[in-house]
């Protein structure tokens, strides 16, 4: 079967994009006029076709309906009327169902999806009436888990025999890597010009969404505004046009991402889809909702697979699926980002997230003090206080050491505060303690666990009456980039510093080591400054 960009989609050699993989909406609707205002908005948003959710509506008059929401669309039209028994709102009988969406295919619809368990009956009810212009997905959707490879294998040749002209198979991601195999049957469903929607719904399947193009994908669902989806992990239209350059995406693009869990708060897709946009950098970069780096890495081992920042909570596990380390990285005992190197496929681990947030802090005192220069630096002989023990803590302790602070650790749990305090060369105090701690005016304190961060913003890790003696104070949470801690801090009178210096510091490195190119270091202000 031939592969066509549909009507309406210009491909790269016409200039506007490198894929021919649709972007279709899906709509649920209450009523016929609200879907109608739903497909104006898909098509300003960007959409290539829209999926009419049959099943939304309240109450459906089938024939004068369908006319007039194929009439009024002003983008190709798929229609889905799907069951409860397949995840849909539909409770009523069958074979009107199904009549339904003969009905919607006879009146002109572009596409009709049908469920496998229902295919071979549908198809025998239509006694070959499909007009030439229809296209029939067959669907599979399993809200439970992603099969093995070879009963989703088994899977596609099932939908192919019952007489797809589109193969659609929906998993759902236990695990980030999961998605490989839905990848794996698309190239193997694309060498054999089978045109095929994979998609691997909940947010470890996310890279589904985005990288289809990459691998052949034939479709990719986006949703109109945020948090109102038809599927778990879908993203809105506008993430995938503008935040992550989905008609960009080739088979040749590089792919980065961040490592975390949690992931969706960071701002590292923003900052970097954009700047490899303004340099024609061929990259795009995802989240990845990952449980355990050395498993994502592993599976993920293609050499596009190219690069990636690491997150919370696994900067100190990082260190380990390294085949080699930086010795500065070696000494934090944290990895902030990990390269392949292209030739050997070998993994090489760096730390990048001390510098910016120490080189801010020393320019804020030098503000302070009214000094300039690099040498002697203004945190000599401070006493530098580090709230958190994980791998921004080691970081900053790290940092701090190396321009000749005092260092004291103050971590929930003790133990790794200790043990952090020993390996730098400092004290240690348990984080429930921190608020009676006092011994001089004139400290420094960064924090650097992530209380405070989105969505537990009204959380602060010390008391304000305890901040009377901190001259500066640092936090390494950015999202917000005005933390509890630093607003009371400020109303005490310390100067702050936010965790979006740390943030934009360190990204300038792992730019410049992701891409080979100089980091636009305007435009990544520019673009924090938005949030
Ligand atoms: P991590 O390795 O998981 O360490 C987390 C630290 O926070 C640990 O010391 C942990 O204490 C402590 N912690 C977590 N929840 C806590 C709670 N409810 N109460 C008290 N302590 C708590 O994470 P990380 O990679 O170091 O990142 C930590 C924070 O820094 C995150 O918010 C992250 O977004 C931010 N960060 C920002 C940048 C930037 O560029 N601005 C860079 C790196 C990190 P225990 O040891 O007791 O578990």
């Amino acid at each position: 079967m031939e592969w066509v960009a549909p009507v309406g989609v210009k491909l790269e050699s016409e200039g506007t994009r490198k894929n021919s993989t649709l972007i279709c909406a899906p709509l649920m609707a209450d009523s016929v006029d609200q879907m109608v205002k739903y497909m104006e908005k898909a098509k300003l948003s960007g959409a290539d076709l829209v999926e009419v959710r049959l099943d939304s509506l309240k109450s459906f008059y089938p024939g004068q309906d369908i006319q007039t929401l194929i009439k009024r669309c002003p983008l190709p039209t798929l229609f889905n009327y799907r069951p409860k028994w397949e995840g849909g709102l539909y409770d009523g009988d069958e074979n009107s169902r199904l009549n339904v969406l003969q009905l919607a295919m006879e009146l002109g619809a572009d596409y009709i999806d049908v469920e496998l368990q229902v295919a071979d009956q549908f198809n025998s009810s239509m006694l070959n009436k499909k007009p030439a212009k229809c296209k029939f997905i067959v669907s599979s959707h399993n809200y439970q888990s992603t099969p093995s490879l070879e009963e989703l294998g088994n899977l596609v040749a099932r939908i192919q025999a019952a007489g797809a002209d589109i193969v659609k198979i929906a998993t759902t991601a236990v695990d980030v890597t999961d998605v490989a195999r839905v990848f794996q049957i698309i190239v193997h469903c694309q060498v054999r010009g089978v045109p095929t929607i994979g998609l691997v719904m909940g947010e470890r399947g996310l890279m589904s969404r985005i990288l289809c193009p990459k691998f052949g994908g034939y479709l990719t669902f986006g949703s109109l505004e945020s948090g109102k989806v038809s599927a778990p992990g879908q993203p809105t239209i506008d993430d995938l046009v503008n935040l992550y350059n989905f008609r960009q995406i080739g088979p040749d693009t590089k792919v980065f991402g961040v490592i975390g869990k949690p992931v969706s708060h960071s701002k590292s897709p923003a900052l970097y889809n954009e700047a490899f946009k303004r340099v024609g950098f061929n990259g795009v970069y995802l989240h990845f909702l990952v449980d355990s780096v050395a498993n994502f890495l592993q599976t993920y081992s293609s050499v596009d697979f190219v690069g990636f920042s690491i997150g919370i909570p696994h900067k100190e596990a990082a260190v380990m699926c390294c085949n080699e380390v930086d010795p500065v990285a070696k000494s934090i005992g944290a990895v902030n980002c990990i390269i392949r190197n292209s030739s050997d496929r070998k993994f090489f681990g760096y730390n990048t997230d001390y510098v910016g947030a120490i080189t801010a802090i020393e320019n804020a005192l030098r503000g302070l003090n009214h000094t300039s220069g690099s040498l002697p630096s203004p945190l000599a002989d401070k006493l530098f206080v580090v709230t958190g023990a994980g791998g921004a803590g080691k970081a900053l302790a790290y940092g701090a050491k190396q321009k000749g602070a005092r260092v004291v650790i103050a971590n929930r749990t003790y133990d790794r505060a200790k043990e952090l305090a020993d390996t730098v060369g400092g004290d240690a105090l348990s984080l429930a303690d921190l608020d009676g701690f006092h011994p001089e005016d004139g400290m420094i304190l960064a924090n650097t666990t992530s209380i405070g961060m989105q969505p537990k913003i009204d959380e602060t890790p010390i008391n304000k009456e305890a901040l009377t003696p901190y001259t500066l104070v640092f936090d390494a949470v950015y999202t917000p980039k005005i933390t509890r801690l630093l607003r009371e801090a400020e109303e005490s009178g310390s100067k702050i510093v936010s965790g979006t210096e740390m943030f934009v510091g360190q990204a300038y490195e792992q730019f410049e080591r992701f891409t080979g190119l100089p980091a636009p270091k305007e435009l990544f202000r520019k673009i924090m400054a938005r949030y």
